[in-house]
């Protein structure tokens, strides 16, 4: 917002000002997640496989639709930055602004987490979140936004004139690089707008600035998902730490992230259907 002189407020504007607010989309119309199906799938699910996410790097994962996954905060407090692809289409990605708008800035058990047009469907489900109990706190900060984009080196040359590349956008880029066996350059163009999973943040009140405060995530916390279609996954264990006093540096202390991945028990999906892509007939009125 401008700092500048304003302009003399109309004759009209505490009317104008008094407008109802109006949430954007009827949520209630969204296709129902079936919380207690999934809470009977994580029952007695079995951990299949696991990935550590090593401090400053990326790793990548993979879970096959009608699998979970648990993103885990092991040795100290950590903020992981998460890129979802439906697996077989990396065209298809984790859209955080839209998933913002159906949800909240920030978003725990029974949101979801959704795909980029024209797909637009559920990627994932939350299933459990150890931090659930932080809710909102005395700054306006949340936990898990799906509000920042990822700390990156372009910014951070931009404004210190200096080379990074332990930024969470090189970290998934080098990840995805690694897993794809594509160049850099190629896979750079895939990382997109991440989930900043057990980051703390929110608008400053007086100036409405995105703003980070220290994580409360302590070892053993974790979030866990319900992956709705097959799914390629990358997080990088953000140079920034807890987030609490810096990023894009080598000076915060960082700890290493783990992904588990479970399988739940057979016959636990009854009823389950991996939801297919947007009905709308992409034909634009033309
Ligand atoms: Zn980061």
């Amino acid at each position: 917002m401008t700092d500048t002189e304003h302009n003399q407020p109309p004759a009209d504007a505490a009317e104008r000002r008094a407008a109802t607010p109006l949430v954007c989309y009827e949520v209630d119309q969204l296709p129902s997640s079936n919380l207690s199906m999934y809470q009977q799938a994580r029952e007695d699910m079995q951990k299949v496989a696991e990935v550590t996410v090593a401090p400053r790097d990326g790793a990548t994962f993979e879970v096959p639709a009608g699998s979970l996954f648990r993103i885990v905060s092991v040795e100290g407090p950590q903020v992981g930055d998460l890129n979802l692809w439906n697996a077989h289409d990396l065209s298809e990605r984790f859209f955080s602004g839209k998933t913002r708008q159906l949800h909240a800035t920030h978003v725990s058990t029974g949101d979801r987490l959704w795909s980029t047009l024209p797909g637009l469907r559920p990627m994932a489900t939350i299933t459990h979140d150890t931090l659930d109990w932080y809710g909102w706190d005395a700054d306006g900060a949340g936990v898990h936004d799906v509000i920042g984009t990822r700390c990156d080196p372009y910014t951070n040359y931009m404004l210190k004139g200096v080379d990074y590349h332990h930024c969470c956008h090189s970290n998934l880029t080098r990840a995805l690089a690694t897993a794809t066996d594509m160049p850099p350059s190629e896979a750079e163009l895939h990382v997109h707008d991440v989930m900043n999973v057990f980051m703390c943040t929110g608008f400053t009140l007086d100036t409405h600035q995105y703003f980070m405060k220290a994580s409360p995530v302590r070892p053993g916390d974790y979030i866990e998902f319900f992956a709705e279609i097959d799914l390629l996954g990358a997080l990088s264990a953000c140079p920034g730490g807890d987030c609490g006093s810096s990023h894009s540096d080598d000076i915060t202390p960082c700890y290493p992230l783990l992904v588990e991945i479970y399988q739940p028990e057979a016959g636990a999906l009854q009823g389950w259907r991996s939801p297919g892509r947007n009905g709308y007939s992409g034909t634009h009125g033309l």
